[in-house]
């Protein structure tokens, strides 16, 4: 789950109230067009109350009809609405024969029950649904039940307010939490991707990358194969901390011998793999060459590679990857590494070159 998806949350809590504000408009609206009289009802039209049913249906109508278009209207919606309350206000007092104060008092409760239970989250569209009509009493009332009226509206409001922020903070809160794991998400899917012994990526970061090179990157790859030679002799009789030394030092000289665009990635227990990216045959050589070249100037003694040499010493095979096929480069290369290995180790191999040698020897044969 995304922030965006929480962001599309609240989009849909809006829609869901603009379009609970128009169906208690509607029938709040409905019920005074149509005016019971016992078991009478008649029907009595007043332009403001037709004008809220109007608007409310066609605005629920479009909402329908574009179910995931954005409908920041509910401000203007509530102003328009308060308005028409208001108008009708007017219009209905001049007809009310009875004034103890109730008709304009029960109006208001009506208007702030619609906001309070559709406008919850929405402080403004509160206000301007509410002050309109609010205004319209006070001064129809002149001063008869100021104190009634004032207190129908102070009491809603001020609950309101607090709710309101109340809301906000909590609001903010989980904001901030999803940020948070959002964050931390991130954090463990990059460390899920790299070898916690050498910092290098490990397969999975390597597939992460090859994936996105393989989309964006169209160009001439090399796959390179490095096995730390007599490795099995070392940890043996140094021990396995200084063989976890040992790589982690022989990883830095990895990285450092080749680009920043190369991926470098501990393949296995002492095998690593680079994708040399963007060269062609004799830069990826020249990377090779310089790995194996930084591995033997750090000189860890390693007396048990003497057949070799007195420090630890790496051999390797790199072959071109063609047609995007991985596990294909993969097994050419390993094929050169194995060869190299037999050649004596300390040694890069190219697998163009076994191809290149073997067709030699059937041409030779011939
Ligand atoms: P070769 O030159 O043919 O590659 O011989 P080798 O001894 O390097 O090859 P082998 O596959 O027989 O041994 C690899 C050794 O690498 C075995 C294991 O002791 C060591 N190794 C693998 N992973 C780790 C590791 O994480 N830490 C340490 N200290 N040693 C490891
Ligand atoms: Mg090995
Ligand atoms: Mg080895």
């Amino acid at each position: 789950m995304k922030l965006q998806s929480y962001d599309k949350l609240l989009n849909s809590k809006h829609r869901l109230s603009l379009m609970l504000f128009l169906f208690l408009n509607t029938a709040t609206a409905l019920f005074c067009l149509c005016s019971v009289n016992g078991k009478i009802t008649t029907f009595q039209f007043s332009p403001p109350t037709a004008l809220i049913v109007i608007m409310s249906v066609m605005i629920v109508a479009w909402m329908l009809l574009k179910p995931s278009g954005k409908f920041p209207l509910l401000n203007i919606v509530a102003l328009i609405t308060g308005l028409l309350w208001t108008w009708q206000i007017y219009l209905k007092y001049e007809k009310v024969f009875y004034f103890d104060g109730s008709f304009l008092v029960i109006s208001l409760m009506s208007v702030f029950f619609i906001s309070a239970i559709a406008l919850g989250d929405h402080l403004l569209a509160f206000c301007l649904h509410t002050v309109p009509p609010s205004v319209a009493v006070l001064v129809l009332d002149r001063g008869h039940n100021t104190l009634l009226i004032l207190f129908t509206v102070a009491l809603p409001l001020i609950g309101y307010t607090l709710h309101h922020l109340m809301l906000r903070q909590r609001d903010r809160f989980t904001r901030q939490l999803m940020r948070q794991l959002y964050e931390e998400k991130e954090t463990y899917s990059d460390l899920s991707m790299l070898d916690p012994l050498t910092g290098l990526y490990n397969r999975r970061g390597l597939k992460n990358r090859l994936d996105n090179i393989l989309e964006n990157h169209a160009g001439s790859h090399f796959v390179l194969l490095l096995d730390i030679d007599n490795f099995k002799a070392y940890n043996d009789n140094y021990g396995h901390a200084m063989g976890d030394q040992a790589l982690a030092r022989v990883s830095v000289a990895i990285r450092d011998a080749v680009r920043s665009r190369d991926i470098v990635t501990r393949y296995g227990g002492e095998e690593f793999l680079v994708l040399m990216t963007n060269v062609n045959e004799s830069i990826a050589r020249k990377l090779s060459e310089r790995i194996r070249q930084y591995v033997l100037n750090l000189e860890i003694p390693h007396r048990f590679n003497d057949r070799v040499a007195t420090s630890v010493t790496v051999s390797a095979g790199f072959a071109p990857l063609l047609e995007d096929d991985f596990d294909a480069a993969l097994a050419n290369a390993d094929r050169a590494l194995y060869l190299a290995k037999s050649r004596g180790r300390n040694t890069i191999l190219s697998y163009e070159d076994i191809v290149k040698s073997s067709r030699k020897q059937s041409a030779d044969a011939l």
